[in-house]
């Protein structure tokens, strides 16, 4: 493909996801105190005024006002649009890993998945259901599309993904040492993702060591919440899985 046609998709990509990602955070916010999610403008938490069109432009917006509110000047949490940024690059990550594919049409569901129950995960501590249930449906879906049409993983093989670290998570948690919304997630996720599922979760326990001990050392606070981690290590292994798994294989010989 040209590669004009390549930058265009990137940007493309880059705002379709940021848009998301902007609704992930009405999501976050909206959901727990049981506002609407699509009834009622966005306003400022700090004076109520509505927030103008030509604000709601996603990451652009709050560079623009310099991270404060137009009217009352209080300032506005980076998060709303780091989390458009992260969602945006989550997109264009995937479209030049996995082209213009049918693996792409997955990515686009799983990756806001993984962020909305990351920020559901560091505000309560816990990993929603639904996003489990959704991430769930599409290893369903995967799975049974790969009984006819045998490209990727075999139909066994989610099978063997979803029980593979969902059973030792499940003892672990038994054990009173991690969640159950992070059993379901990665039973879930490795439905999806196959043996994938054992480079993300290696990948999700790694970053979720480093950046506990970071925290502790920095905020003295000693609340894991596991899933941003976990939510990373399944996203590098949806789009890089295989290549990790073969590299490994290639190096043992
Ligand atoms: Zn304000």
């Amino acid at each position: 493909m040209e590669i004009f046609t390549q930058v265009l998709i990137c940007i493309i990509m880059l705002f379709f996801g940021s848009v998301i990602g902007s609704f992930l955070n009405v999501i976050a916010y909206r959901v727990p105190i049981k506002e609407s999610i699509v009834k009622g403008r966005s306003h400022c938490t700090s004076c109520g005024k509505q927030i103008l069109n030509r604000d709601l432009i996603p990451i652009l917006s709050w560079i623009i006002l310099g991270g404060k509110c137009r009217f009352c000047k209080s300032r506005i949490s980076p998060r709303y649009m780091i989390v458009e940024l992260i969602s945006g690059l989550s997109f264009v990550g995937a479209y030049l890993a996995l082209g213009l594919s049918t693996e792409l049409i997955y990515a686009v569901i799983l990756f806001p998945t993984l962020i909305i129950l990351s920020l559901w995960d560091i505000d309560r501590q816990e990993i929603p259901y639904t996003c489990s249930i959704i991430i769930a449906v599409l290893g369903l879906i995967s799975l049974i599309t790969s009984i006819f049409i045998p490209d990727g993983a075999a139909w066994y093989e989610h099978l063997i993904g979803a029980a593979i670290i969902a059973v030792p998570f499940a003892i672990l948690a038994f054990l009173g040492a991690m969640g159950g919304g992070d059993v379901q997630l990665m039973a879930a996720a490795g439905l999806l993702l196959g043996w994938s599922i054992v480079p993300a979760a290696l990948i999700g326990i790694l970053l979720g060591a480093i950046g506990g001990i970071i925290i502790k050392a920095v905020t003295k606070n000693n609340v894991i919440c596991f899933g941003p981690y976990l939510a990373v290590g399944i996203a590098v292994g949806y789009l890089f899985g295989n290549d990790i798994i073969n590299a490994y294989l290639g190096l043992m010989g």
